[in-house]
């Protein structure tokens, strides 16, 4: 299963956020984004899941229908005081495995108690997650993916602004869902975690400034490439006019 990127191209208000974006992600194996702020990591995984519209390009997920993929957003897009329990929050990754009328199914149950245990929580499964730390609720939202079971993973900035323990041991099921073959795509920042457990990396700076084996990809050249387009990057910039006449063909 691979999955593609076609000279994608994702605005906002007509601005691109992100422009003429082409390749592949390795299937089976894991993959980080890196980038600059606002150089449009985000809107790539969000164009992903489906939840915004290419102006033109497309991507393709290689036969895997966007409901088999499992997405985190980032940190400030998650409600953390609802009031549900960890248990709870683990079962909604089972939710497309459960019946017309939502029930959990035993081995929806032992798959959520197995994942919590996994994340090092399987004494927290009734606990509200308002009473978490943020590194506990982000092993929550991993055991959530766990029970997802599904063959593709997109990470937000997992481990912004969560301890090194934690990090540490949510960095150990990324490799352990390479191992089962599932693709992972995740933006990161720390270029020591990529180097370790990422063998591929897509630099993104509203375009892609190296993509491919991680070693050659994070190497001094690019990442001055990358800040640089950002930097010189205005938010009222043009509208691209070759994305405007390919999205206004696109049009049925
Ligand atoms: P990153 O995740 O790399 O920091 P984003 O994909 O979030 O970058 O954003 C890329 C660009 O698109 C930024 O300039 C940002 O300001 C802009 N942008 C993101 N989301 C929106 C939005 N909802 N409305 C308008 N502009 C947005
Ligand atoms: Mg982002």
């Amino acid at each position: 299963m691979s999955v593609r990127l076609s000279n994608l191209t994702v605005s906002y208000r007509r601005h691109p956020a992100v422009h003429h974006v082409s390749g592949e992600f390795a299937a089976g194996q894991a993959t980080a984004i890196v980038g600059p702020n606002g150089a449009g990591k985000s809107t790539i995984l969000k164009t992903m899941i489906g939840a915004l519209r290419p102006d033109a390009g497309r991507v393709e997920l290689g036969g895997v229908s966007r409901q088999h993929i499992a997405y985190l957003p980032q940190a400030a897009q998650i409600d953390r005081s609802l009031p549900v329990s960890v248990l709870d929050t683990v079962l909604t990754g089972a939710w497309r495995h459960m019946g017309a009328f939502g029930a959990a199914r035993a081995q929806d149950w032992q798959a959520a108690q197995d994942a919590l245990a996994a994340v090092g929580l399987g004494e927290f499964a009734q606990r509200p997650v308002s009473a978490l730390s943020a590194g506990q609720f982000q092993r929550v939202l991993f055991a959530r993916i766990m029970v997802q079971d599904a063959p593709l993973i997109l990470l937000d900035e997992p481990f912004t602004a969560i301890d090194a323990r934690t990090t540490h041991d949510l960095l150990a099921l990324v490799r352990r869902w390479q191992a089962e073959q599932r693709t992972v795509i995740a933006v990161l920042h720390d270029f020591a975690q990529v180097r370790e457990y990422f063998p591929h990396t897509l630099l993104l700076s509203r375009e892609v400034v190296a993509w491919g084996p991680t070693a050659e990809v994070l190497t001094e050249a690019n990442l001055q490439r990358a800040s640089a387009n950002v930097a010189h990057w205005h938010e009222q910039a043009p509208v691209c006019r070759v994305d405007d006449a390919a999205a206004q063909e696109a049009q049925p």
